[in-house]
């Protein structure tokens, strides 16, 4: 039996808040809250900054230590024994505080940068809010990363100062620190009282700093987060964003993840990855819920017991986790109680139907897809909580968000006239997803790259670079990046559509599909399949796939090939480098693989 089956009803479960009332999505008609919805009322729900100015760690931290959440647990973190520790709102004002004053006291000023090469322990929480009072810059790397990929991003970036653990430190620091000149201050957080030749005891340092409050009068303009992208499609960009976007992050976690005061949340993404800090650190807070942070590593077993230990309402997390989870076998989550869950949603690649389909069996609850970048800084499409969810799509326009599809020419590129772009008017017709510029979490420039940001907007749009199709009830449904779509004998193929397809299969847990030359069809379709525990490789098994895609898809846009892998590669976010599969294929080189995650050493 699975857990699914096991759960009582859905409306018994629905949660309810300190006075014992059910928990009712914020978002209840979704015209209705377009309709009302304004950036401005969204800001004004915010506090701001005496004298006018804003600060996102002001929003996250200091608004709630002040008022009647300042006992309310903030964060809590789990062991890799499952016990937890945690920061209340008023314990996490007095770290970043102490945070903020040790850069102050090693003269790091407004606006410079300080990165953190480290996983999801609690001074990397404090590291990036300290920052951000502090009206410094805050960019995260992924620990896993190898020392070059580290030493490029420093650079690039101006890193001043970095926080990181002795570990990493000796392993992907101690040799590039030489080239580094603008890093002048490295804080080791597991220093014990003896940090490293060249480097700081960050506890010793936040231990004799004084906890009295330090906010940088910032303007929503002046620059918070650096972001590099994730590396999908070439190398990593750095994305500028600014302290504005906390109000992006707010009306997202309430309309996208339908975050409530009375919430334990978990986001799953890597600190080192976007989501990490806009949803794992700022939209959380922002909503002054408590959010559980694992501090290991992905494993299904130990992920279904800190959804029933923690008692986790909302969860965030990735398609390729998901698929995981799927991999290891829905019957893993029997015997975990998951009834405090309410909502879960996903951000980072297609969601497969099949995925939120097996949803339902596991956790009794559908996944909700949502659609955003690094450069847009917040989610921008999403299914809600409280409406139909199409599986497959990826939803519809947050409120306050304006979203269109733009024609593409024979190459592929955004037919522009006149400086604006054609926009796409008939459903289910393909074009690049395009953004009305303007939202606050919009981010404000490509680090060094003025051009290359100048070119994504046209007309007051922004350009996103995926390709989608808009169905006659305004859902968004993703076709693919605009460089991986697939030209097959006059056909465009999504290789989204296939790898769905394909996963549909009971042996396919995931699937990376590429467009490969042929001197016909111009292009071919061909797959590449990890397949389920229990399954093994056999020219049988390839014959059957590719019978059972062309059932499904027919012969046009099924794969003509399909090669087993043990394991697609990813990016670290999580990401199928299709990129690279290609790359691989054709025996060309395989660009910058700076973020590969099959590739880089372990941390
Ligand atoms: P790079 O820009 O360096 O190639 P990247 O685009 O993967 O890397 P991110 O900003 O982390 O870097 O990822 C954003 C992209 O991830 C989106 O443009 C889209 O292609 C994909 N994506 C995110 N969410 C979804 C989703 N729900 N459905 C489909 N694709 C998604
Ligand atoms: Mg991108």
């Amino acid at each position: 039996m699975t857990a699914g089956t096991e759960r009582p009803m859905r409306w018994q479960r629905i949660p309810k808040d300190v006075q014992g009332f059910p928990v009712r999505p914020n978002l209840q008609d979704y015209e209705t809250a377009c309709r009302q919805f304004s950036w401005d009322d969204a800001r004004r729900a915010l506090s701001g900054l005496r004298g006018g100015g804003l600060n996102i760690a002001h929003e996250a931290v200091d608004r709630h230590a002040a008022g009647p959440r300042a006992h309310h647990e903030a964060l809590r973190f789990v062991r890799a024994d499952g016990s937890a520790h945690s920061l209340t709102y008023l314990e996490l004002a007095g770290q970043t505080n102490r945070f903020a004053a040790v850069l102050r006291q090693l003269g790091i000023g407004r606006g410079e940068r300080i990165f953190s090469l480290t996983g999801r322990s609690p001074e990397l929480y404090v590291a990036v809010l300290g920052a951000l009072k502090n009206g410094s810059v805050f960019c995260p790397l992924f620990s896993a990363f190898g020392p070059e990929p580290v030493r490029q991003r420093l650079h690039l970036g101006h890193g001043r100062a970095l926080v990181t653990t002795r570990a990493l430190y000796r392993k992907k620091v101690a040799q590039i620190r030489d080239s580094l000149p603008d890093l002048k201050h490295v804080f080791l957080i597991d220093a014990d009282g003896a940090p490293e030749p060249g480097t700081l005891d960050l506890a010793g340092l936040l231990a004799a700093a004084p906890a009295d409050s330090i906010m940088a009068p910032t303007s929503g303009e002046d620059m918070a987060l650096l972001h590099f992208t994730s590396g999908t499609t070439g190398t990593p960009k750095g994305a500028i964003h600014v302290h504005e976007a906390v109000t992006a992050h707010y009306a997202t976690g309430r309309f996208a993840l339908d975050l409530h005061p009375c919430d334990t949340y978990w986001c799953t993404a890597d600190p080192g990855w976007v989501t990490g800090t806009s949803y794992g650190v700022i939209a959380p807070l922002v909503h002054g819920v408590t959010t559980v942070v694992d501090e290991e590593e992905m494993d299904a077993d130990r992920w279904y017991r800190i959804l029933a230990e923690q008692r986790v309402t909302v969860w965030y997390t990735a398609p390729t986790a998901l698929r995981m989870l799927m991999k290891a076998g829905a019957e893993r989550a029997a015997g975990h109680d998951l009834s405090a869950l309410r909502f879960v949603a996903s951000v980072g690649e297609p969601l497969n139907p099949e995925v939120v389909v097996w949803g339902q069996e596991a956790f009794g609850l559908p996944v909700h897809d949502n659609w955003w970048q690094t450069e847009t800084g917040g989610i921008m499409i999403a299914n809600f909580a409280a409406t139909e969810i199409r599986p497959g799509s990826m939803g519809r326009p947050l409120p306050g968000v304006e979203a269109a599809l733009v024609a593409r020419d024979g190459d592929g590129k955004p037919v522009v006239r006149d400086g604006d772009p054609v926009l796409v008017t008939e459903p289910d017709t393909m074009g690049e997803l395009a953004l009305r510029a303007g939202w606050p979490s919009m981010f404000r420039g490509y680090l060094n790259e003025e051009e290359r940001y100048r070119r994504c907007f046209a007309g007051g749009w922004y350009l996103t670079g995926d390709v989608a199709k808009r169905d006659a009830d305004g859902y968004y449904w993703f076709v693919g990046r605009g460089d991986d779509v697939i030209k097959s004998s006059g056909h465009l193929i999504g290789p989204f559509e296939v790898e769905s397809s394909l996963m549909e299969h009971p042996a396919v847990a995931q699937a990376g599909v590429i467009g490969v030359p042929d001197p016909v069809a111009g292009e071919v379709v061909k797959a590449f399949v990890e397949l389920r525990t229990g399954w093994e490789p056999s020219e049988e098994l390839r014959l059957d796939i590719i019978g059972f895609a062309r059932k499904r898809l027919g012969a046009a846009v099924a794969p003509r090939m399909v090669d087993f892998t043990a394991a697609l590669p990813k990016t670290r976010s999580g990401k199928i480098l299709r990129r690279l599969l290609k790359a691989r294929e054709l025996g060309l080189p395989e660009g910058d693989t700076s973020t590969v995650e099959t590739t880089t050493e372990a941390p």
